[in-house]
């Protein structure tokens, strides 16, 4: 795998960290014995970093990796400062409290959702099979699976959101551009995630902490979305940057990056490293 996951430009070799040293749930034994390092190379072209490893082999079945997730995966993952964020992002979504219909795609444990106000016709779609075992929200109709497999009916959404998803995907703009016939004309999509070219991120460069996620194989540049989604027939595209949910405040901050620099395999942590896109499908004339 030596193209990039968002523009097939040519991958220049980037940062490699030994998965032995990496802390996270999903890397199971199993994986670590496949995936000795973790390797990330930036295309020339677009700014993006994608895994030059095993996880982007064709035979290697990320997709069960996921299924399997254990609970601790998706529990503990945000902070208090993560319902604003919600909140807002709402706000902006859906001004004037409609019934709109929305579908959370990766939609984790379904926090998001489940943090929407009653009037949203809520739709959520997660591969980890124990995450619906932790929201238990009647009000969300929950389908295990992904886009593939969900059997979704054409024009049903007004809007379809990506959160901390898209970083994961082995082709994001293949599966964004088919998102597009689920929206109703007019309808929006949403894609929030790392952007590779953050200021942030590159003064961490291979450092940054969002690159110890061994789910993270396709952390997009804005230029490589916003070239993507104008490709895909996508209008109207405005984009944020954007602090995650998780990353601390300032002074927070700089106590965890002096933490982090006294221990061998150090890593800046997240902050004003993400991205928040919205775009249209465009209406029908
Ligand atoms: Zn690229």
């Amino acid at each position: 795998m030596n193209h990039c996951a968002y523009c097939q430009g040519e991958l220049k070799p980037f940062a490699c960290f030994s998965s032995q040293l990496v802390v996270d749930v999903m890397l199971t034994p199993q994986l670590q014995s496949s995936l000795p390092d973790l390797r990330y190379g930036q295309c020339n072209r677009c700014g993006s970093l994608s895994a030059m490893d095993v996880r982007r082999d064709n035979d290697f079945d990320l997709l069960e990796l996921y299924e399997q997730l254990p609970e601790d995966y998706w529990t503990g993952l945000e902070t208090g400062h993560g319902d604003r964020f919600f909140t807002h992002l709402e706000q902006q979504l859906n001004p004037n409290q409609l019934p709109l219909q929305i579908c959370d795609i990766g939609c984790g444990d379904g926090s998001f959702l489940k943090g929407l106000d009653s009037h949203w016709q809520k739709t959520g779609i997660e591969p980890g099979a124990q995450a619906s075992q932790i929201t238990r929200d009647p009000k969300i109709h929950w389908i295990q699976g992904t886009l593939a497999t969900a059997n979704l009916s054409p024009n049903s959404f007004d809007v379809l959101t990506y959160i901390d998803v898209t970083e994961h995907l082995l082709d994001p703009i293949a599966e964004l551009t088919t998102s597009q016939q689920y929206l109703k004309p007019g309808g929006k999509l949403v894609i929030y995630t790392g952007n590779a070219r953050s200021l942030f991120a590159q003064l961490a460069g291979a450092n940054w902490a969002y690159l110890r996620c061994a789910g993270h194989i396709a952390v997009a540049s804005q230029t490589a979305l916003t070239q993507g989604l104008s490709q895909a027939g996508f209008i109207n595209l405005q984009t944020w940057t954007q602090n995650h949910p998780s990353s601390p405040g300032l002074s927070k901050w700089l106590f965890e990056y002096a933490g982090s620099r006294l221990r061998r395999h150090w890593a800046v942590p997240l902050y004003q490293d993400h991205m928040l896109i919205i775009a249209q499908r465009p209406s029908e004339a």
